[in-house]
């Protein structure tokens, strides 16, 4: 009984909204769980920033419902929701201190003296911003406001954060720092939070679920490494990371593995798909799955030959990119784990790529 409560302690119920007959949001149902960091992922106008002002009562949906531990949003007054958003420029009043812009939302519920300063500098603490309290919000660095912002916007203890794009103003190692403590504050807290954002290495790295959104629906929600080891889409595959799509039609179906024809190669997948022969199939298999050799690989099957056309040096790995017969481009990515390879593959080399049998996706839609 518990668990069932748990699982919907933030139920989104087939929400649309309509901006006068564009559907920004379309049919969406989540349920998400207490404690969980639940991430929106999705391109420019997907609709997940419209969803997330929906969730902090900013927008009305135009149908559906949100519930919240068992309330309908609709029915509660905006000040009384135990909700809070932090946003992308964190909002902070430059002319009051860290201290102050911390106390300010307890100030203005009328919450007595003693108790706002007791939980400024537990928030403070949680933060690891104490020495930082008199300070104005000029003299930090971006990351440091960032942690005040967090700090204010947990101090009211809200049931749910909500955080629009939270790192985005932060360069990028900064934003990976920041990613991994912001995780930590959250989890320590235990507050349940729905994030939005457009950096997938931001979602994956900070959510427990992602859910993938285009044109206003979902198309997947999953944990990290669902999302991207096993995409359900050719969409979702391709909008996560880096991927080779190959069309071809299933010629072998079988329980324990079926084969499918591709223009530039045979693909012998380790399992069934339960289709029918002669249907249209692709299939997607991540760069770093795939392995180069100069000589042809015995198997006819998971492996096809190329010319080098580029290469791309990313200091912990190289992406070759290789040119097919068919004309179609591959994406090769090799971990640089030697400082000096034996057999350097250059621009212009023909080699062979090759796979295993569990490295396939194969995709019906
Ligand atoms: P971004 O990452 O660029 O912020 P998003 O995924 O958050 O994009 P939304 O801001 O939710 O997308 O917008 C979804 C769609 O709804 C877009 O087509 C947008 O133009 C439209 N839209 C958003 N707000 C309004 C509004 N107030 N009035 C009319 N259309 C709107």
């Amino acid at each position: 009984m518990a668990a069932a409560r748990d699982q919907a302690f933030l139920a989104i119920e087939d929400v649309v909204k309509d901006f006068g007959g564009v559907k920004a949001v379309n049919h969406v149902s989540l349920d998400i769980a207490k404690g969980e960091i639940f991430a929106l992922l999705g391109s420019s106008g997907c609709g997940k920033t419209t969803l997330l002002r929906m969730l902090a009562g900013f927008e009305t949906p135009s149908a559906g419902r949100i519930v919240l531990n068992g309330m309908d949003l609709a029915g509660m007054e905006p000040y009384s929701c135990p909700i809070n958003m932090m946003f992308q420029s964190y909002a902070l009043f430059p002319h009051l201190t860290v201290w102050d812009n911390i106390a300010f939302g307890l100030k203005r519920e009328g919450m007595p003296r003693e108790q706002i300063a007791q939980r400024v500098e537990a928030m403070l603490k949680l933060v690891q911003l104490g020495t930082y309290a008199k300070r104005k919000p000029h003299q930090l660095s971006g990351g440091q406001q960032q942690r005040v912002a967090l700090a204010r916007s947990l101090a009211k203890r809200p049931q749910l954060l909500l955080l629009d794009e939270p790192l985005g103003a932060l360069d990028k190692k900064l934003r990976e720092e920041t990613q991994i403590e912001l995780v930590n504050i959250i989890r320590d807290v235990g507050v349940t939070c729905v994030m939005v954002t457009h950096d997938q290495e931001e979602a994956m790295t900070m959510a427990t679920r992602i859910a993938v959104m285009s044109e206003g629906r979902i198309l997947q929600v999953g944990a990290p490494h669902e999302i991207y080891e096993t995409p359900a889409t050719r969409f979702v595959a391709d909008f996560i990371g880096n991927v080779n799509l190959m069309d071809g039609t299933l010629s072998v179906d079988e329980a324990d593995h079926c084969v499918i024809a591709c223009a530039d190669c045979q693909h012998y997948v380790g399992h069934g798909i339960t289709g029918t022969p002669g249907m249209a199939v692709s299939v997607a298999i991540r760069p770093e799955k795939m392995m180069l050799s100069r000589d042809a690989p015995a198997e006819p099957y998971n492996r096809t030959e190329g010319t080098v056309k580029a290469l791309s040096y990313f200091g912990s790995f190289t992406v070759y990119h290789l040119g097919l017969a068919s004309g179609a481009g591959l994406k090769v990515s090799l971990n640089n784990s030697q400082r000096h390879r034996d057999d350097e593959i250059n621009t212009g080399d023909k080699v062979w790529a090759h796979w295993s049998q569990s490295a396939h996706v194969v995709l019906t839609q």
